[in-house]
């Protein structure tokens, strides 16, 4: 019997005691679902079609701060809405399902118009090791892996790594935040990477502070380049 009979074999045993259901409706998963029915991806997830325009708001949140060849962001983060839903869960709630799953989806849409092309790794925002300890895994990294499953794209979970912790940053100014995040990352080796063109990943684009340093710290790196994706993007 091949792997892929046994597999869904056991995938079919499994949904008649774990029935896998919808994260948007909660009706049961047919066997090609994952995470979300088709009705719930195509009309509760909010698309951008931001790679489909070069000057798009997400690249337009760097433009003048930090160089980027190209940035994008999947889908539209609103409070209560589906992707906000999805992101806890991956965050809080141990489904790293959910990371993959929205990586590939996210992915899928840049493969469409090969807006990947020239982009050597993926590299995903760090947690600071004490929090990633705390939550197991670092939500980022998984949504890093999904998109590079579909993009056949290497993904380098450790070159780039948070030098300090850094406070909570939900009281505070956009200045405020890209201050508090100066030097707050750096790149573990920037002698084997000369030249190359990084896609920074993270879940939701917020004020860009984050990304903003972490791009700085890839950009150590001689001749590097960097491009940002990130899944959701919130106003
Ligand atoms: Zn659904």
């Amino acid at each position: 019997m091949s792997g892929n009979i046994m597999k869904d074999f056991a995938l079919g045993l499994g949904s008649l005691f774990y029935p896998r259901l919808c994260e948007g409706c909660s009706k049961s998963l047919l066997a090609e679902e994952e995470v979300l029915c088709l009705n719930c991806n195509v009309f509760n997830l909010p698309r951008t079609a931001y790679h489909h325009i070069a000057e798009n708001e997400t690249y337009m949140r760097f433009a003048g701060r930090v160089p980027v060849v190209r940035a994008t962001s999947f889908a539209y983060f609103t409070a209560d809405g589906l992707l906000q839903h999805l992101l806890h869960g991956l965050k809080y709630d141990d489904k790293k399902e959910i990371g993959i799953y929205l990586g590939k989806q996210l992915g899928y849409d840049l493969q469409q118009l090969n807006w990947h092309k020239g982009i050597d790794y993926i590299v995903p925002v760090p947690l600071h090791p004490a929090k990633e300890a705390q939550r197991g895994y670092n939500q980022t990294q998984l949504i890093a892996e999904g998109m590079g499953e579909v993009l056949q794209l290497p993904v380098l979970g450790s070159l780039l790594y948070r030098t300090r912790h850094t406070d909570s940053q939900t009281q505070k100014t956009r200045e405020e935040r890209i201050s508090n995040m100066v030097g707050a990352f750096a790149v573990k080796d920037t002698t084997n990477y000369t030249g190359k063109h990084f896609l920074l990943i993270d879940d939701v684009l917020t004020t860009g502070a984050t990304l903003e340093a972490c791009a700085q710290a890839l950009l150590t790196i001689p001749h590097a380049t960097v491009s940002i994706a990130t899944v959701g993007v919130a106003n």
